[in-house]
């Protein structure tokens, strides 16, 4: 927690400290919190920060004004303990929520492209501290155009959200899984080689064209996917390298048949 005691350096403090939720006293030295809520409000990297208004009214016209200036909430002083903590712990609680939302598919429920990105950098820069290797597996569906074609696009749609529910039910809680954009899908490993990845989604793969899909019109279809595997350090060592390794080895795996993993 960091506090102010007035409005000055309100927006490096934010800079600096990128705070989850902000508290913000109507009556300060300088511009009021009004203002200030309205000038956050317009700025689009504050636009979604938690803003609980705090003043000594308690007046309509006070509540109004909050609300008018983009406050998510508002409490008057005294300032109870207990219920400020509530109403902290309610809006963070929201936010944390509502921003998991924006980061994932929500077909798949996996994560969107850069976020993944995001947790693939993360995942890499922790393999690379312990000293461990970490795979990354580009996986995309064969011949998926036909299944839209052939047995309906929502029946296309059923295919990638289990497709999606098994990438995210299988593998390990810290492995990052996402939605690469269309049926093309993306896992990292972490701790694992290029020959254990490859064991590891072998198995997905079995696991998948052991399953029955239904088509628009009650035909039962199978599918399957290809994928390249490229690894760090072995491969490289940045996220670019990966994914530009991963991918050309995905499209060596559909050169070379479909239905295959290559590293
Ligand atoms: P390949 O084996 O070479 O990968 O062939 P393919 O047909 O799977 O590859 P292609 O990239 O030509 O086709 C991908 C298709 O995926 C085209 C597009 O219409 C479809 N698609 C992309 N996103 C969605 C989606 O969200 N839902 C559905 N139903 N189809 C999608
Ligand atoms: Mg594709
Ligand atoms: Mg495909």
């Amino acid at each position: 927690m960091v506090g102010l005691s007035d409005s000055h350096g309100l927006m490096e403090a934010l800079a600096q400290h990128r705070p989850d939720l902000l508290l913000l006293d109507v009556q300060m030295p300088g511009p009021s919190g009004f203002d200030l809520c309205r000038i956050l409000r317009s700025t689009p990297e504050w636009q979604e920060l938690p803003v609980l208004l705090i003043t000594a009214h308690l007046g309509l016209e006070f509540r109004l004004a909050a609300f008018q200036a983009g406050a998510d909430d508002y409490l008057s002083k005294p300032v109870l303990r207990e219920e400020l903590r509530a109403r902290v712990q309610a809006r963070l609680e929201r936010s944390r929520l509502s921003r998991e939302r924006a980061e994932r598919d929500a077909l798949t429920g996996l994560l969107l492209r850069r976020p993944f990105i995001d947790g693939l950098r993360a995942r890499l820069a922790e393999s690379q501290r312990q000293g461990r290797p970490l795979a990354l597996c580009f996986l995309d569906v064969d011949h998926f155009k036909k299944v839209n074609d052939q047995y309906g696009h929502l029946a296309g749609d059923r295919v990638l959200t289990r497709l999606g529910r098994l990438l995210g039910a299988r593998f390990r809680r810290e492995d990052v899984r996402g939605r690469w954009g269309g049926e093309e899908f993306v896992v990292a490993l972490l701790g694992e080689t290029a020959a254990s990845a490859k064991e590891i989604l072998s198995r997905t793969a079995a696991e998948l064209s052991g399953m029955t899909f239904e088509g628009d019109a009650g035909e039962t279809f199978r599918i399957t996917f290809s994928a390249g595997i490229a690894v760090s350090p072995a491969d490289g060592d940045s996220v670019e390298v990966l994914l530009k390794t991963a991918d050309a080895r995905l499209y060596r795996a559909k050169a070379n048949g479909r239905n295959r993993i290559e590293t």
